[in-house]
């Protein structure tokens, strides 16, 4: 069915290559959000798989392009990495992230008192978020207490802990690459290869686009219909439309191509377009 635009009264907006190229604002883009934002036309909700970033940095990102936004229109896969904490119980996590995004988790889980850190006996979680401050050591860690805690025992693996239970490990989100305007560089997809390449280890969980989780604060408040994914990924942003049962509206100002979209064996994006203004024909 044609992409309707009378009916939409929600736009969830992928930010890098739909809204920003690296961090440039990619401007005719911006200037509709600005516009129909102040004339209140269209509601945004801004979704980023990036978890190298905390939502207060997004603010900031999106604020300083003009665009008001608040708080709670900030999607991200460390929402949904707090809500599996809370929900697992856990106390214990080694998380493999920049030391801000740390304390922001710590920060938002203090009222239970989950610990962050390293700890081959206590641990319950491994959590591998977009770590730009990733090192030797970390992956070396998350492999350790994996090896210790998860494999059998084997002359290979010498080392164990007294505590035998199975250490949990998750990712949140999937990319394979950052846009930039340099072009791809690497995102979380290549660190979770580099673990489970090491000792077999693999994600329980691998949380952000495409799951629909992300959007649940967005169908609590408008109907399918009036709901429109705008992104520049067929394999996250389109994805996450389709498990939602929304639309997609593809934006070539990033990593698809006309190409891309030509090789495609999916169900076709609501509309294409070069970038995000170009719904309003
Ligand atoms: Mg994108």
């Amino acid at each position: 069915m044609a992409f309707d635009l009378a009916k939409k009264k929600a736009f969830v907006c992928d930010l890098d290559g739909t809204l920003f190229m690296g961090p440039n604002p990619i401007k005719p883009a911006v200037d509709f959000v600005i516009a129909n934002t102040k004339s209140g036309r269209f509601r945004y909700f801004y979704l980023t798989n990036n978890t190298s970033k905390c939502p207060d940095e997004y603010m900031k990102k999106i604020s300083g392009a003009a665009i008001p936004v608040a708080e709670d229109q900030i999607l991200t896969p460390l929402i949904t990495l707090e809500a599996y904490i809370r929900e697992k119980a856990y106390k214990s996590v080694y998380i493999l992230a920049s030391e801000k995004v740390t304390e922001h988790m710590a920060a938002r889980l203090a009222d239970v008192e989950v610990r962050f850190g390293y700890d081959p006996e206590e641990n319950e979680l491994i959590a591998l978020t977009y770590d730009k401050e990733l090192t030797y050591d970390k992956l070396a860690k998350a492999t350790s207490l994996w090896n210790m805690r998860n494999c059998p025992p084997s002359p290979m693996c010498p080392v164990r802990t007294k505590n035998q239970t199975p250490v949990d490990f998750v990712a949140t989100h999937p990319d394979n690459c950052c846009p930039s305007e340099r072009g791809p560089i690497p995102d979380i997809g290549g660190m979770m290869k580099f673990l489970e390449i090491t000792n077999g280890m693999k994600p329980s969980h691998v949380f952000g686009k495409p799951s629909p989780t992300l959007l649940a604060p967005v169908l609590a408040q408008f109907k399918p219909e009036e709901i429109a994914v705008v992104g520049d990924r067929l394999y996250t942003d389109k994805a996450i439309a389709d498990n939602a049962g929304v639309d997609f509206v593809c934006v070539l100002s990033g990593e698809t191509t006309l190409e891309d979209l030509k090789a495609y064996k999916g169900t076709p994006p609501a509309i294409v377009v070069e970038t995000f203004n170009r719904v309003e024909g």
